[in-house]
């Protein structure tokens, strides 16, 4: 019944150049995100998306546009003819379509096209009453409608709406860098890639597991993960997905359990980094949370970040676990996150893993693994490729097929 939806998107404080760059972008991210489903065009700090022939307005079109970074708001209108009587009609048909016939109503109209005849307020004095008239168990609220009915009078385009239906705002992707998220099979680092999406990075995800333990299930959770993560994102989402047995054996033979885990990580960082930069990421995102599991304290943040020097952004470092178990189960990825398999062998990890560590410590033990490099190399010579898009997988390949290391 819809013919647009007209979308809001946040203000960014920015004006000229920098404001046209971020609509274009916005307007490009939604078509694609839509499959192609929509056109989109700008009229005065609003877009505006019609749907292609033989598409229409439904709530899944609905539910895709709400995943856009960017926008702010959607609202579906019906376009109407710059007369009274059309308008008036249009309105009618909107409430009776809706079922709307009790309740407080508000009309809000604003002509921007001055050489429409009749001023915003008779507008509303006039739509107001012939709805009262037409609808005589609704009643008039101006302070707190349950109904805000908005006309617009523009010179382009003309249309009412009374649906505001908030979206998650935050910037379009690709307005804010790249980065590469560690994504682990549980809860946070989803949440981490989530957040940092919503602040317009462009993003691919780099996980790590320990074949032949539980393989499969380890793999399809992991890119169920990222198939969840695609539909808020506009482009191809790559996941490389790394071999980690050897180097965890590697370090198991060093015979020191309490630092085992930290440093697998420094080698996954290691690894992690070598990825993002042969796929132009200029950060790494990880789900870390300040003092969680042993793992994360502050210490140990630091020796495991002694491992690079790239950038890494921990985006849920002050979370409440609770939030974050919020979010996910928000955003879709919660059901996912808590499927048993785990990303990493359990036969790796310390029971009592160490809580302090130093980075010279670290260095010395790695110094006794023979080939560690060698061995991480191997690592990501041997990953798994996924790309996905808007929640199907579209291609896989084994990284040698296709790719070709820089190494450095
Ligand atoms: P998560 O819920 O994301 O697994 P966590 O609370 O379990 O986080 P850790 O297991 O200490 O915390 O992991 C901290 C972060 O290290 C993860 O959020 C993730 O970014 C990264 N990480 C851990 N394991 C892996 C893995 N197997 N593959 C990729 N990244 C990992
Ligand atoms: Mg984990």
């Amino acid at each position: 019944m819809y013919d647009f939806v007209v979308i809001k998107y946040s203000e960014i404080g920015t004006k000229g150049k920098n404001r046209r760059i971020f609509e274009n972008k916005l307007m490009n991210n939604i078509v694609l995100q839509l499959d192609h489903n929509v056109s989109a065009k700008k009229i005065y700090g609003r877009i505006i998306i019609t749907p292609k022939e033989n598409k229409k307005i439904d709530s899944t079109m609905l539910n895709n546009l709400k995943r856009v970074f960017g926008i702010k708001s959607i609202s579906p209108a019906l376009k109407v003819e710059k007369n009274y009587e059309d308008i008036k009609n249009k309105i009618f048909f909107l409430l009776k379509e809706k079922n709307i016939a009790t309740g407080t109503f508000k009309i809000d109209a604003r002509r921007t096209d001055k050489t429409f005849p009749i001023r915003s307020f008779d507008l509303n004095k006039n739509l107001g009453e012939d709805v009262l008239n037409e609808f005589p168990n609704l009643k008039v609220d101006v302070h707190n409608p349950d109904y805000l009915i908005k006309v617009e009078i523009r010179q382009e385009l003309s249309f009412v709406y009374f649906e505001n239906i908030e979206c998650y705002a935050g910037y379009p992707v690709g307005a804010g860098g790249k980065a590469s998220i560690m994504l682990s099979g549980g809860i946070d680092s989803p949440v981490a890639a989530w957040l940092m999406m919503k602040r317009g990075m462009k993003m691919n995800a780099i996980s790590f597991y320990s074949p032949p333990s539980n393989n499969e299930k380890t793999i399809m959770k992991l890119i169920e993960l990222s198939k969840k993560l695609s539909e808020y994102y506009p482009f191809k989402f790559y996941h490389y997905i790394v071999p980690f047995t050897n180097v965890q054996m590697a370090i198991k033979k060093l015979n020191v359990e309490s630092y085992s885990l930290i440093l697998q990580r420094r080698s996954m960082l290691r690894i992690a980094s070598k990825i993002a930069k042969h796929s132009n990421s200029s950060a790494l995102i990880t789900g870390e949370n300040l003092g969680q599991v042993a793992s994360q304290t502050l210490e140990n943040m630091i020796t495991i970040s002694d491992a690079t020097d790239m950038l890494i952004l921990r985006p849920l470092v002050g979370y409440e676990k609770l939030e974050i178990v919020k979010r996910s189960q928000e955003i879709g990825t919660y059901d996912i996150s808590i499927w048993p398999y785990k990303d990493s062998c359990v036969a790796f990890l310390p029971k009592t893993p160490a809580t302090k560590s130093f980075p010279d410590k670290m260095r010395k033990y790695e110094e006794k693994i023979e080939n560690l490099s060698n061995l991480e190399y191997e690592a990501i010579k041997n990953s798994l490729v996924y790309i996905i898009k808007n929640g199907e997988v579209i291609e896989n390949y084994s990284f040698l097929e296709k790719e070709v290391l820089n190494l450095d």
